[in-house]
């Protein structure tokens, strides 16, 4: 495993424990020698997660779209930072790169990466080892969703498992890895 994707917040959450997971995520995944791929913003966590990887002497690799020049604002100082003309093609030149990929909190946007590796491992259309940081017990709602999901026959239980699950990212690192 050379590189981990992160998709977590544009924004920095309510509490500190949000900033400080995605700074321990960037500090673990450089210790580790792991290459970070991000959406290459430089704002919320996602800013915090690139200087903390970029800070510990490791890769960050940025994946962005043209049209959120103004929006997200391009981070400056990344190792590489691929601009693409569509969130599809962003999604799909991340998950390329990538030899994992883990949630950490965030709003909308990462739920919905996170859904499409999720639904495309169940669907066959990847192996790679997938999870969700849950720092604050932050995914406890989707839990709750996909427990409802599970009861009422729409989600199998060996679909639910191949999730991972850490509180924290040397513990998520380890299972990655460990994959
Ligand atoms: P959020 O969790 O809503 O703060 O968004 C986190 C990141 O996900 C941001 O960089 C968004 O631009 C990105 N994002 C949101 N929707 C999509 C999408 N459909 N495809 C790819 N990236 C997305």
């Amino acid at each position: 495993m050379h590189s981990i994707c992160i998709f977590l917040g544009s924004n920095p959450g309510a509490e500190q424990v949000y900033a400080r997971a995605a700074r321990k995520m960037g500090k673990e995944l450089a210790a580790c020698g792991l290459t970070c791929v991000y959406g290459g913003s430089n704002k919320g966590l996602m800013k915090l997660l690139a200087d903390s990887v970029l800070e510990s002497g490791g890769k960050v690799v940025g994946v962005t779209v043209k049209a959120l020049r103004d929006k997200e604002i391009f981070h400056p100082g990344l190792t590489k930072l691929h601009v693409v003309s569509t969130m599809h093609e962003r999604k799909a030149l991340m998950a390329e790169l990538s030899d994992g990929f883990v949630a950490l909190p965030g709003g909308v946007g990462t739920f919905e990466e996170f859904f499409e590796i999720y639904t495309l491992s169940l669907l066959g259309f990847h192996s790679k080892p997938f999870g969700l940081l849950d720092v604050n017990n932050y995914y406890a709602p989707l839990d709750a969703l996909l427990d409802n999901a599970e009861r009422e026959g729409f989600l199998k239980v060996p679909h639910r498992n191949v999730i991972l699950r850490a509180d924290n990212p040397a513990d998520m690192i380890k299972r990655m890895v460990g994959k």
